[in-house]
C-alpha cells in the first residue's frame, strides 16, 4: 500500500483511500476508453496469477471445491472482463435519438458519462466474485471504486486488500476491509453510487444512510427463490438440476432453488430421483465428498440447525456437525405453513418439497410473497411456461435448469420488489454505473418568435401546429 493511505500510526485510512479516489476521478483519468481497458486487463492478470491464492482463500473461507472456485468467481468475473472489453467501444459511443419538429433543428443524443466515485459493499456467499463482478461495470463505465468485501469471509477479504493493487492501479481501486462499524462509516461519506449486495436488512440500512446524501444506490438482495416442477416435467433432469442448483456451494447462493412446489402427481417420484442425485453426487456420506462444501460460520450453522427444527418430515439427510460447519445436504416434507422454513431465506442445503394440486395453486403460493430473485420452472408444456412468465413477477426466471441465467452476460442480472433494484453483468453492468446524459444540440441560425411571449393568437395557432 503506497505511503498516502497510510496515517501516522501505520494502518490504512479508509478516508485517506477515499481521498485518493476521488482525486483520480476529478482528475479526469478514468474518461479514456484505453485507459479502461487496461484497468480491465490488469483485473484479469489478477486473476490469472493469482488463482491458486484465490482457491485455497475460497476453501478457507467456505470449504470451497476448488472447481466450484475456479468456475464461479475466477472463470465467471474472466467472462465478464472479456465481454466489456470486446463491447466497450460500442457501449461507450454517444446514442443518437430522435428530435422532434419542436426542437428542430437540432441533434439530440445521450452520452454516458462515468457515475464517478463507487462503494461496492460485498456479502460472503461468493466473496470475490460479487465484489468483483460490480467493478468490471464500475471500470468499464470509468468510475473510481472503493471496495468493501465481507469480513464473514476474512481469508478472500484479506487477499483482496494485499493483492488486488499489486495488479490494478491504486488511483482507480482501492479495498477496505471491515464490517459494519467500517460500512457504517463508509456509508457517511459522499459517494456518488453505491451498489450494495447482501441481506433485506443491511439492504434497508444501506438505502437509509445513502438517501441522507440523495446517493443512488443498487441493492442486489436476496429471498426465496421458487422452483415450479410441472407434470411434464422431464423428472430426472429436473432432480438433477435442483439438487445442482440447492447444493453448490452448499445452498449458499442468492439464486439457489429455495423450494421445490411439484404437481402432486409426481410428488413421490421426483422425491426419489432428488434423493437418488444426493447419493449419485456426493455419495452414502457426503461429508467426505471433496464435492460438497462448508457453511460459512457457526452463527450461519446454528441458524440452519433452527430452521430444520418444526420444518416437517427430513426425507434425506438431516444430519450437522457445528465443528465442521458440515450441513447434509437435506430434504424436507410435510411442512407446517407456519414453520419459519416457508417464509425466510433458507441460504443453505436444506429443501422443501411442496405438491401442489394445479398450475394455478402454485402461482398463487408465488405471488402470495414477496417477489423472488429468481423463479425455476421444469415444464414441456409451452402453455404453461406462458402463463407463468405472465403471471408472475421475479428478477428472472429459468427455465428448466438452474442458476445458469446468470452465466449469460446478454441478460441483465437484479431483482424486482423485496429481492431489491438494479441490475448488472454485460452491459446492464456499464449501464448502473454510467449516467445517461442527455443532450440536445441546438443551431443558432433558425430561431422563430413563435415560442416567445407575447403569445398572441397567430403565434398561438402556429405554436399549437409544432407541438
Ligand atoms: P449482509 O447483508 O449481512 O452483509 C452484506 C455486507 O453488508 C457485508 O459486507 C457486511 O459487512 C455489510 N454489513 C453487515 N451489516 C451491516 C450494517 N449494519 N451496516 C452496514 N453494513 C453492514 O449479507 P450476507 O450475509 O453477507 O449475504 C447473504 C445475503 O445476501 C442473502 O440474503 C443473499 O440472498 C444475499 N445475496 C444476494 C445476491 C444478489 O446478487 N442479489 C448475491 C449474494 C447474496
Amino acid at each position: 500500500m503506497i505511503e498516502t493511505e497510510v496515517n501516522t500510526s501505520g494502518t490504512v485510512d479508509p478516508m485517506r483511500q477515499l481521498a485518493r479516489l476521488r482525486t483520480a476521478f476529478d482528475s479526469g483519468l478514468t474518461r479514456a476508453r484505453d485507459a479502461r481497458k487496461r484497468r480491465l486487463v490488469e483485473l484479469r492478470r489478477f486473476l490469472v496469477e493469482c488463482e491458486s491464492e484465490i482457491t485455497q482463500a475460497l476453501s478457507a473461507d467456505l470449504g470451497r471445491p476448488a472447481f466450484e472456485a475456479y468456475a464461479s468467481e475466477i472463470a465467471f468475473t474472466k467472462g465478464e472482463i472479456t465481454y466489456a472489453l470486446e463491447h466497450l467501444a460500442r457501449w461507450m459511443r454517444p446514442e443518437r435519438v430522435r428530435t422532434p419538429l419542436l426542437a428542430q433543428p437540432g441533434r439530440s443524443f445521450i452520452i454516458h458519462e462515468p457515475r464517478g466515485l463507487v462503494l461496492v459493499i460485498g456479502p460472503w456467499n461468493y466473496p470475490l466474485q460479487l465484489v468483483l463482478g460490480p467493478l468490471v461495470g464500475a471500470m468499464a463505465a470509468g468510475c473510481c471504486t472503493l471496495l468493501k468485501p465481507s469480513e464473514i469471509a476474512p481469508a478472500t477479504s484479506e487477499l483482496l486488500c494485499s493483492r488486488l493493487g499489486d495488479f490494478v492501479d491504486p488511483d482507480w481501486v482501492q479495498v477496505v476491509a471491515g464490517g459494519v462499524a467500517e460500512t457504517t462509516a463508509l456509508l457517511a461519506e459522499p459517494f456518488d453510487y453505491i451498489f450494495f449486495t447482501g441481506g433485506e436488512v443491511v439492504g434497508r440500512i444501506v438505502m437509509e444512510a445513502a438517501a441522507k446524501r440523495l446517493t443512488p444506490v443498487a441493492l442486489e438482495l436476496g429471498g426465496k427463490s421458487p422452483c415450479l416442477v410441472d407434470r411434464t416435467a422431464d423428472l430426472d433432469v429436473a432432480a438433477r438440476r435442483i439438487i445442482w442448483g440447492k447444493t453448490y456451494n452448499a445452498g449458499q447462493t442468492c439464486v439457489a432453488p429455495d423450494h421445490v412446489i411439484v404437481h402432486q402427481h409426481v410428488f413421490e417420484p421426483l422425491l426419489d430421483r432428488l434423493k437418488k442425485t444426493i447419493h449419485e453426487f456426493f455419495g452414502a456420506n457426503p461429508r467426505t465428498s471433496p464435492d460438497y462444501g462448508r457453511i460459512v460460520s457457526e452463527r450461519h450453522h446454528r441458524r440452519l440447525v433452527q430452521l430444520l427444527e418444526g420444518a416437517g418430515v427430513v426425507a434425506a439427510g438431516g444430519e450437522h456437525d457445528l465443528a465442521s460447519r458440515y450441513f447434509a445436504p437435506t430434504i424436507v416434507r410435510e411442512i407446517p405453513e407456519s414453520a419459519p422454513i416457508q417464509h425466510e431465506e433458507i441460504f443453505g442445503p436444506i429443501l422443501p418439497v411442496i405438491p401442489t394440486a394445479d398450475i394455478d395453486e402454485a402461482i398463487a403460493r408465488v405471488n402470495r410473497r414477496p417477489k423472488p430473485l429468481a423463479l425455476y420452472l421444469f415444464a414441456n408444456d409451452a402453455k404453461l411456461e406462458r402463463e407463468v412468465l405472465e403471471r408472475t413477477s421475479s428478477g428472472g426466471v429459468l427455465v428448466n435448469h438452474t442458476l445458469l441465467h446468470l452465466a449469460v452476460p446478454g441478460l441483465p442480472f437484479g431483482g424486482v420488489g423485496a429481492s431489491g433494484f438494479g441490475a448488472y453483468h454485460g452491459r446492464a453492468s456499464f449501464q448502473t454505473f454510467s449516467h445517461a446524459k442527455a443532450v440536445l444540440k441546438k443551431r443558432t441560425w433558425f430561431d422563430p418568435d413563435v415560442f416567445y411571449p407575447p403569445y398572441t393568437a397567430s403565434k398561438t395557432r402556429i405554436g399549437r401546429w409544432f407541438l
